[in-house]
């Protein structure tokens, strides 16, 4: 296993949206956290985020990190119009906004033609693939394009229905939660104009194709063609329209959901297949494999007449063999025998009842991930950059990545799944302290300005006791996976403690005077990760690394109450964000910009400041009431530590 992101290391910039889960109302609060009073106090960064929803302010910057705050409900913040307002605009005065982030992203990629990058991140349901739409929607509306790039567009935006009737359910947290990590480029052309798309799939959550917990659904595609799809279809497919009689779907009890209109979303999906370019026979494909899923499940076992264990559901083997187009006789045999080889022979050995269910749910995961693989290599096809019918030369081309994975996840028991999902995240901690600090001192060392290099935790200490080579958590599991012998969960868990024992980020139940450690139990190890510390089972590590079969993330009912939004405040690093920005200087604005829109505030800068523009800076930022230690004169720009007086006045600037 590897982390699987683009690296970005010093190429190119990362944009950050975090997102956070709250409801409640009350007053505005600041728009930059930067300019929190008490910006070390969680409950005053708590109490503004609080104070803006209650005024439909979801959105509030750290800096150039965006947190947002899902509303649950239909905002007028999202039409053309707004767009519009976004376009070209500073950061910082308007207010903040989704759009604001995206636009910015758009014009560092044109203006340093380098790769950029937009990490979201936030617990489920918090909203990241919504943000993640809003931004593929604002560059559709508002980047330049032709006839033939409206081809390319509409594929991109259709590109999402197909993913969610595919990797999307109705959980616990999110009735359209997405099962699966998505990381998309949106490739540019030297004009800005979107030529071409690429789709990178994480971790599709398979275990929910036989499996859903009770309130929760199995993929919405399932639930779309049974109350969709035509009668003639539902009855070549060998269907029933109801999803009821499929024990796949009966699981969670909950075939319906208020939220969800099933028989639109199948129009949606099935105009979309077509947008994106599915030849008719290819849906037909699709089709068949989901429908012999349903029927996989369908498919019973029982007793036969000599004690053997067989299929007591033939009906479905008729179904499945014809839709998968695979001979009857043999399907039979895959579901009830196994191959061994014993002393060099082969031979064949009956299931156990057992062991026919666990084959039956297997191939039902196995068949459906690899149609989701697919559906991803097909949409990719579609959307690639395809120099011969549009002339350009690929070298000028820059992308605009979006990142929309889990956020950091600590339950009451955790193990594989949580466990690279909070490797990944601390990756990106790690990718976001070094560039965020990084191109800040690099521009304080370019504009002369001297400052204080901020002390900040370096989590790579964590990241190379994951991935390390040899000595690494993840080396450490390859090689106790493809070792000979009789490798197991806890012979893994012994190769740790050898290896990383002592570690100041690793921890077991042993303690080095030879006495056990209550806090940890004899299956599990503790991480102490950036965000807390967190302890893994190590049961199935072994057969889920080679299987990378993603088991069911339980989720916890982790409604708004506050220790909730503490909790992602707290494990998306967001007071960490916030000191590391107070640390530096919150506002910095070229000399010309910033006399053009302040000099009104100045009799002396008023109409028209005659002399050096830095002169003209400092008697304006003076006569605001900025002291000398609040400011600093670079050699292109002014940079402010708190531009609180500046804020205050836009809404008087705006109205003008
Ligand atoms: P996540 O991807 O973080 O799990 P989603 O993006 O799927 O969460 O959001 C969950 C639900 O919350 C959405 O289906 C939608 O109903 C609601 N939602 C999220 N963001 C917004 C928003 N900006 N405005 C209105 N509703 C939203
Ligand atoms: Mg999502």
């Amino acid at each position: 296993m590897r982390y699987r992101g683009r690296d970005l290391g010093g190429e190119g910039r990362v944009h950050l949206v975090m997102e956070s889960t709250l409801t409640a109302r009350d007053r505005v609060g600041v728009q930059d956290f930067v300019l929190l009073e008490n910006y070390t106090s969680e409950a005053a960064f708590i109490e503004n985020l609080r104070r803006r929803f209650g005024e439909n302010l979801i959105y509030t910057y750290i800096g150039s990190v965006l947190v947002s705050v899902n509303p649950n409900k239909d905002l007028e913040i999202y039409s053309k119009a707004h767009m519009e307002r976004y376009r070209g605009v500073s950061f910082y005065e308007i207010s903040p906004h989704i759009y604001a982030v995206s636009d910015n992203t758009y014009r560092a990629m044109r203006t340093e033609r380098r790769d950029q990058c937009i990490l979201i991140s936030g617990e489920s349901g918090a909203g990241k693939t919504e943000v993640s739409k809003k931004i593929l929607q604002y560059y559709a509306t508002t980047c330049p394009v032709t006839d033939h790039l409206s081809t390319l567009r509409d594929r991109l935006l259709q590109s999402n229905p197909v993913l969610e009737a595919f990797g999307n359910a109705k959980t616990l947290r999110n009735d359209n939660s997405s099962r699966f990590g998505k990381y998309m480029d949106v490739q540019f052309d030297f004009r800005g104009a979107p030529i071409g798309g690429h789709i990178l799939n994480y971790l599709l959550e398979k275990s929910r194709v036989v499996h859903q917990n009770h309130g929760e659904r199995n993929f919405h595609i399932f639930y779309q063609l049974l109350e969709g799809g035509e009668q003639d279809l539902l009855s070549k497919l060998g269907l029933e329209r109801n999803a009821q009689k499929y024990q796949y779907l009966v699981k969670g009890c909950c075939p319906r959901v208020s939220s969800i209109n099933d028989k639109n979303d199948w129009r949606t999906v099935r105009k979309a297949l077509t947008v994106i370019g599915f030849h008719e026979d290819e849906v037909e494909d699709l089709l068949n494999i989901i429908a012999s899923v349903l029927h996989l499940g369908n498919t019973q076992f029982g007793e036969g007449k000599n004690g053997e264990n067989q299929i007591t559901t033939e009906p479905q083997l008729k179904y499945l063999s014809k839709l998968l187009g695979v001979d009857g006789a043999a399907l039979r045999e895959a579901l009830t025998h196994k191959k061994i080889t014993a002393k060099g022979e082969e031979m064949i050995s009956p299931l156990s009842f057992e062991q026919a269910v666990a084959a039956r749910d297997a191939l039902a995961k196995a068949v459906y991930g690899r149609t989701f693989t697919w559906l991803v290599v097909k949409i990719n096809q579609s959307l690639a950059f395809k120099d011969d019918v549009y002339n350009s030369s690929k070298g000028s081309s820059s992308v605009i990545g979006l990142l929309d994975i889990y956020g950091f996840e600590v339950f009451q028991h955790n193990s594989f799944e949580q466990f690279c999902i909070n490797y990944c995240n601390e990756k990106l901690q790690q990718l976001f302290i070094e560039l965020t600090l990084k191109s800040e001192q690099e521009e304080y060392e370019a504009e002369g300005i001297t400052w204080e290099p901020v002390k900040y935790f370096d989590n790579k200490i964590i990241c190379d006791l994951v991935e390390g080579k040899h000595k690494g958590l993840i080396s450490i599991l390859d090689e106790e996976c493809l070792r000979p012998g009789e490798p197991s969960d806890i012979s893994f868990l012994e190769k740790l403690e050898d290896t990383l024992g002592g570690h100041a980020h690793f921890v077991t139940h042993k303690l080095s005077n030879g006495k056990t450690r209550k806090a940890v139990s004899r299956e599990e190890f503790k991480l102490i990760h950036y965000a807390g510390e967190v302890n893994y089972s190590v049961n199935g590590f072994l057969d889920k690394n080679k299987d990378l079969l993603y088991r069911n993330l339980k989720e916890a009912r982790l409604e708004f109450d506050e220790a909730l939004v503490r909790h992602q405040v707290k494990y998306l690093g967001l007071m960490e964000n916030l000191r590391v920005r107070r640390a530096g200087f919150a506002y910095r604005r070229h000399y010309e910009t910033f006399l053009q829109r302040y000099k009104s505030l100045c009799p002396r800068t008023w109409p028209n400041w005659q002399g050096r523009l830095a002169d003209g800076v400092a008697t304006l930022v003076q006569h605001l009431g900025y002291k000398p230690e609040e400011y600093k004169l670079g050699k292109t720009k002014i940079f402010i530590r708190f531009p609180k007086t500046l804020f205050s006045t836009e809404d008087s600037l705006e109205a003008r």
